[in-house]
This record gives structure tokens, C-alpha cells and sequence, in this order.
């Protein structure tokens, strides 16, 4: 089936600033959640002076305990949207709800699915109606197969702009917050032909280890990482110890560049 939804059309995502996925890398960056307006606008600028493509910051957040902060719902995408204008970056933002659909649709220039939302039918049925491009991040506990599926439950409504997001699964390691399977990344390439980005930030949940899986993402033939990084990751509101801070990324972005990936 994901043959004939994917395979014969050749998927070519073109965002706002002209970027081209696949052929482009990607490189979306930014804060877990967005926590206010001078932490989305110094992120942003410094995201895309470092040549950073895509504006990440989840504004709905799907946290695992209903006494974690939340996001800042509306108040958040309205952020995002002044962010979005004032520094001309293209922005992700994730949905969780339908009826948070439209809100998330003005505000956003990619769609995210997250990990506990992979297997969501009806808000797949619904983002695969859209015009806009999807990032569909791998369920934690999902095979290949059923996150191709799922793939297939946004294709079929006709949205065959989708990007695949490694994120890591559960296994028996805790050492690691997941298991980032690399190996995923040519495996749904090749049954697809989607372009596959990887998430090392929720893939590892230890900021050290962000720099080295990203390089391997590369190496395995991503075409894009997804990093979170956060001006002072240490006050962070979520997911702080697996962001990077400025610096961090600077350096991040220097050897990808200096090992041409
Ligand atoms: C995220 O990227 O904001 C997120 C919540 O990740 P995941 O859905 O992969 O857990
Ligand atoms: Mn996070």
C-alpha cells in the first residue's frame, strides 16, 4: 500500500523560505515549549543566524503528568505566530486535538504529530485533508510497520507531504530517556521515499549525547535532525536536561557543517 500512496510520486515539501525537502537538510531547532515571548524571540533569531531552517516550540504539550506544565495553549500559538513574522523563520508547532486544528493550521508551516499521538486515527484522517506539510513522529512503542501505517492514514485523505521523525522507542535500556533506531532511517526511506528527519533530543533525553547521535543521523542518511535548545536550559519548563543551549548548537551546526553532512 505505501508503495502505491508514496513510492511513484516523488515527495517534494517546499516551505516558505523556498527550502526543498528532501533535497534541502533540515534543521529544525528550538525550545521544547514555548514559555514566553523573549524565549521564543531570542531562539528564533539565534536559530537562523546559525543557519538553523525551521522553528520548533510546542505550544499544546503532551506531558506524561497532568501536574507538568502544559504548554501555554493559545497564548503560546499567538507567540509563535508574532515570532514567526518578526524573525521570517518557518515554524512547528504539534497538535493534539482536533479541535485545536485550525489554530495550529494559521499558526504553523508544518504540522506535528507527536509520539503519543502516532496512532491517533481521527486527527490522522484530519491533518491528511490539509494542505500543509505533516512531521509524524514514531510512536514509542511502534513498529516500523504501523508508523508506516499510520503514514498511510495521513496519506490516504490525500496529504502525501509528510516528514517521518525518528524519535527512539522503549526498549529494556533505561540508561537512555529511548532507543533511537537508527537504523529506521534508511529502512522507511527505502519502503517510502518519504524524508526522514531524527530527533536525538527525545531519542537520547541526555544533552550530551545530542551532538554525536545527530552526526550518526547524518551518516545513516537523514535529511534532517530536530534539536531542542533553549536559551538557559537549566530554567527550562520542559525537557531541559536534553536541551542544548546556545553554544551547544553553535558547535552542533559547526561540525556538521566542517564534516560536510
Ligand atoms: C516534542 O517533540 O515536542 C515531543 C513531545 O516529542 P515526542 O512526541 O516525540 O515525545
Ligand atoms: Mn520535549
Amino acid at each position: 500500500m505505501s508503495k502505491e500512496l508514496f513510492k511513484n510520486k516523488k515527495i517534494e515539501i517546499v516551505l516558505e523560505n523556498g527550502m526543498k525537502i528532501p533535497s534541502d537538510k533540515l534543521i529544525i531547532a528550538g525550545p521544547c515549549a514555548i514559555e514566553g515571548y523573549e524565549q521564543l524571540l531570542t531562539t528564533a533569531k539565534f536559530i537562523k543566524a546559525m543557519g538553523g531552517n525551521v522553528l520548533r516550540g510546542g505550544a499544546y504539550k503532551p506531558r506524561t503528568s497532568p501536574f507538568s506544565f502544559q504548554g501555554m495553549k493559545e497564548e503560546g500559538i499567538n507567540i509563535l505566530k508574532s515570532v514567526r513574522k518578526e524573525v521570517n523563520i518557518p515554524v512547528i508547532t504539534e497538535l493534539m486535538d482536533i479541535r485545536d486544528l485550525e489554530k495550529v493550521y494559521y499558526a504553523a508551516d508544518i504540522i506535528q504529530i507527536g509520539s503519543r499521538n502516532m496512532q491517533n486515527f481521527p486527527l490522522l484522517l484530519e491533518v491528511g485533508k490539509q494542505d500543509k506539510p505533516v512531521l509524524l513522529k514514531r510512536g514509542m512503542a511502534s513498529t516500523i510497520k504501523e508508523w508506516i501505517n499510520a503514514a498511510e492514514y495521513v496519506a490516504i485523505g490525500g496529504n502525501t507531504n509528510l516528514i517521518m521523525c525518528e524519535r527512539g522507542i522503549r526498549t529494556y535500556n533505561d540508561y537512555t530517556r529511548n532507543t533511537l533506531d537508527l537504523a529506521a532511517v534508511p529502512i522507511v526511506k527505502e519502503e517510502t521515499g518519504l524524508p526522514v528527519v531524527v530527533d536525538p533530543s527525545h531519542g537520547t533525553g541526555i544533552r550530551s549525547l545530542v551532538k554525536p547521535m545527530s552526526l550518526a543521523s547524518f551518516a545513516v542518511g537523514a535529511d534532517g535532525i530536530m534539536i531542542e535548545v533553549h536559551p538557559q536550559p537549566e530554567k527550562a519548563l520542559s525537557d531541559g536536561e536534553q536541551s542544548l543551549n546556545f553554544n551547544e548548537f553553535e558547535e552542533l551546526l559547526d561540525t556538521i557543517k566542517k564534516m560536510g553532512l
